[in-house]
């Protein structure tokens, strides 16, 4: 292996084993550990008990049920120490209704998800991989791949289906046919998760490298038929009028958008994958063949609130999705007036600006157009600008009583007099809106 171990990842291992018990460094850390990347997030099994690696670990906390103990890391998620399990009995398709600790690892392995989960690492001399599935081959042939029988895996725990997708986002695999067969035939089960643990899964999938290919799965396995049906009635829903270019139906566009979308940040990806999603509602086919889409941006934006409620999205993602979805339409003709631009920064929120750039970008690739245009290009510098200029005499960074006392004014309309003119100053750029400069040019020209 080419990467080595963190020293205080070595460090927590010699201490367990110090003590006579057996410990592996599993899960994630040891498939991208094989794939030549150094995880954030290190997960260890062993067979001491909880009470044991508390005792080890002075400042180790312990918390659940599952038997995890956790330590804190400078550089890394904290570490979690969790004694060998095994699992009986998922009645209701999501969680073990027992824990058992398992005596082995081989009984430890066997519960994880997928081959590529369910590799375990040994310290000493050399490393040494503990391999029963076959991980490390599904790894090298980039393959996603249940743990034993995958019908019986995804029936015990559904949300595995989601995190198979997620997986093949991230690290750009295929599903095996066998796991992906079993997702296509108990896709229906996913709706007995709890929707926030399917909101976790969906937004990594959205905002992974390979968001599309994940986005794709979803589509093929029928689980966005469970989790966003409202999408997939996009796909096939026309686009193209006479004499109008439009590569894509509807749903392939909002897929291809998602696909370009240059931002990592998970609402704003699905904000881009969403954008559109009123179409299919608003589809229409004029005598001429035209074909319209009135007020599509309104039904998105309720459409992306009853998903956004369905999923759980916290009130601040709530927001800026819907934020983002009602506004994409934004007009960037260069005859608009400052105050039509500060009215787009207002409805949109200065804070999303970069964002909805973002999916306009995205837009215009998922669409076939170049990333940019010189009226986009020109649109941006406005936003600066306009933002640069006071909206209004408030903004000034003057007000009337430092008018009143510079110049030894009382209240009245002469007062008003003067900031108008400062303000009109500065809107005209002969002045700056800075404090210093306002009341020097008061104090030189009290007109
Ligand atoms: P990452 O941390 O990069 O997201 P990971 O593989 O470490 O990926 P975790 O969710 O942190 O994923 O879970 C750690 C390990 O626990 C997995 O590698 C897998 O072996 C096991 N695991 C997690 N969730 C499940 C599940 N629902 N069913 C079976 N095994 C699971
Ligand atoms: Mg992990």
């Amino acid at each position: 292996m080419e990467t080595k171990l963190p020293e205080e990842v070595v460090e927590i291992c010699k201490k367990i084993e110090s003590k006579g018990f057996e410990v592996y460094i599993v899960g994630g850390a040891v498939r991208d550990l094989l794939m030549g990347k150094l995880s954030n997030d290190w997960d260890f099994t062993t067979n001491a008990k909880p009470e044991d690696i508390q005792k080890l670990f002075k400042d180790s906390f312990y918390d659940n049920k599952y038997g995890t103990v956790g330590i804190k890391s400078e550089n890394f998620k904290p570490h979690e120490i969790t004694t060998y399990r095994t699992e009986h009995g998922y009645s209701d398709h999501r969680r073990p209704d027992k824990v058992f600790w398992g005596k082995t690892l081989e009984e430890d392995l066997q519960r994880r998800d997928f081959t590529i989960n369910a590799l375990a690492l040994k310290l000493n001399d050399n490393y040494e991989i503990i391999d029963l599935f076959g991980g490390q081959n599904d790894i090298k042939n980039r393959v996603i791949r249940a743990v034993g029988d995958p019908t019986e895996r995804f029936s015990e725990d559904a949300l595995r289906m989601m995190r198979a997708v997620r997986f093949a986002a991230q690290l750009g695999f295929t599903i095996e046919e066998n796991t992906f067969e079993a997702m296509k035939l108990h896709s229906g089960l996913i709706n007995q998760i709890a929707a926030e643990r399917i909101r976790d899964e969906l937004l990594k999938t959205l905002s992974a490298s390979y968001s599309y290919e994940g986005v794709m799965i979803l589509k093929n396995s029928s689980l966005m038929h469970e989790v966003l049906p409202e999408f997939e009635e996009n796909f096939g829903v026309e686009q193209k009028s006479p004499g109008r270019h439009h590569l894509y139906d509807v749903g392939t566009h909002l897929v291809m958008a998602l696909k370009n979308c240059q931002s990592a940040d998970p609402i704003t990806r699905f904000a881009t994958l969403l954008h559109d999603i009123g179409k299919a509602k608003t589809h229409k086919k004029l005598p001429d063949g035209t074909i319209t889409f009135y007020n599509h941006e309104m039904v998105s934006t309720k459409i992306a609130s009853k998903i956004a409620d369905k999923l759980r999205l916290a009130n601040i993602d709530k927001e800026k999705l819907l934020r983002l979805v009602r506004w994409h339409m934004f007009s960037v003709n260069e005859h608009q007036t400052d105050a039509a631009l500060r009215r787009f920064i207002k409805n949109v929120g200065v804070e999303n600006i970069p964002d909805i750039l973002a999916l306009r970008v995205a837009d215009r690739l998922g669409g076939g157009a170049r990333e940019t245009s010189w009226r986009l290009e020109e649109f941006k510098r406005r936003l600066i600008e306009v933002q640069k200029q006071p909206f209004s005499i408030r903004d000034l960074k003057i007000d009337g009583n430092d008018v009143m006392k510079e110049l030894n004014l009382k209240p009245g309309p002469k007062v008003g007099e003067i900031l108008n003119k400062l303000f009109e100053d500065v809107v005209e750029k002969k002045l700056e809106n800075k404090r210093e400069v306002l009341l020097k040019k008061l104090k030189s020209s009290p007109s």
